[in-house]
């Protein structure tokens, strides 16, 4: 039986991801997170919860020995705590993340370590290639400090690889959404919509992100992790279709039948607090789609009516 560790296996990737898995009876699941959240899974003997945090190094070092592959997910992915606590985002993001790719290397396994589409930053020329240039901003910009973060640890992970023969994934997430996203725009639209508050947009909203639904995340996740031949890869994950903001939020407030209004946020303001937008971010996924002949199935209409009804269901809780 394979034996796998999950950092954050009740986080948005992380339980979907647990969840994926145990549908597969040979692989026996340790996960741990700082929360212990109830979630279908963690009755399934195949999996056991840990309560630890990525900060307690000895506990994480036992259990790294003890497993074949560490998905390593716990992190921070919302742009709000980018701003209001760039040094939470920093120590976990950054330094732990490397402690636990030094582990990797020193019991030689195998690491799957979800990056950041962040990594591209305002780069205006797409769709983005694994091996396109990352453009930043300046460090006055907290936000720039996810983006950094993630590719210090790509960094680490491929200086391993190349002098140590560290193994691993990296998988480049662009704007996953489906149930339990927490603290990004889909979900925050969708709370506001459901309670008739108002939208706010930043800037004119013409901004575009290309949405991708977890279930198809997941599916490209599964091809990946099924294949070793495609060890040492660095994965784009997303779709090359665009949405605008404004777009976005006209959409919701009609899934919903909300009578929620839109406001508009100036950049000007947004930029005093330490945040800068992207314009565009599109993937360019033919090296996933050439590997692996994944084909994302869902529409965005059809993931954000699941997402609205799983929301939906959390508030009834
Ligand atoms: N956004 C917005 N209103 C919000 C939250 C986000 O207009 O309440 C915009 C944000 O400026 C960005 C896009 O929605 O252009 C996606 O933002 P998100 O926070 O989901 O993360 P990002 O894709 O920027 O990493």
């Amino acid at each position: 039986m394979k034996k796998i560790l999950i950092t954050g296996c009740f986080g948005f990737i992380g339980s979907h991801w647990t969840s994926t898995l145990l549908k597969n009876k040979n692989y026996k699941i340790t996960g741990i997170d700082i929360k212990d959240k109830p979630k279908n899974f963690v009755k399934n003997k195949n999996f056991t919860f840990k309560k630890i945090s990525i900060f307690e190094n000895k506990k994480l070092e036992n259990l790294i020995k003890k497993n074949d592959f560490i998905f390593h997910f716990a992190a921070i992915p919302t742009p709000d705590t980018y701003i209001n606590d760039p040094i939470k985002i920093l120590d976990i993001t950054a330094f732990q993340a490397v402690h636990i790719v030094k582990l990797c290397v020193k019991y030689n396994k195998i690491i799957y370590f979800t990056s950041t589409s962040e990594i591209y930053g305002k780069n205006p020329d797409v769709p983005y290639k694994e091996n396109s240039s990352r453009v930043l901003g300046s460090t006055d910009i907290d936000r720039w400090c996810y983006s950094t973060s993630k590719a210090l640890v790509e960094h680490y992970i491929k200086a391993y690889s190349k002098h140590n023969g560290l193994k691993y994934i990296i998988f480049r997430l662009f704007n996953i959404y489906g149930p339990n996203l927490n603290g990004r725009v889909l979900d925050k639209f969708i709370d506001k919509a459901l309670s008739n508050k108002t939208l706010t947009i930043n800037g004119k909203g013409t901004q575009t992100r290309c949405f991708l639904e977890v279930d198809d995340c997941m599916n490209a996740f599964y091809k990946i992790f099924s294949n070793k031949k495609l060890l040492n890869n660095t994965f784009n994950i997303g779709t090359n279709k665009q949405t605008t903001i404004i777009n976005l939020a006209k959409k919701i407030i009609k899934l919903t039948n909300s009578k929620s209004k839109i406001k508009f946020k100036s950049y000007k303001k947004l930029s005093k607090l330490g945040y800068e937008d992207m314009f565009l971010r599109v993937p360019d996924p033919s090296y996933l789609i050439s590997k692996t002949k994944w084909k994302p199935k869902v529409s965005l209409d059809d993931g954000l009516k699941r997402m609205i009804l799983s929301i939906k269901d959390t508030n009834k809780k």
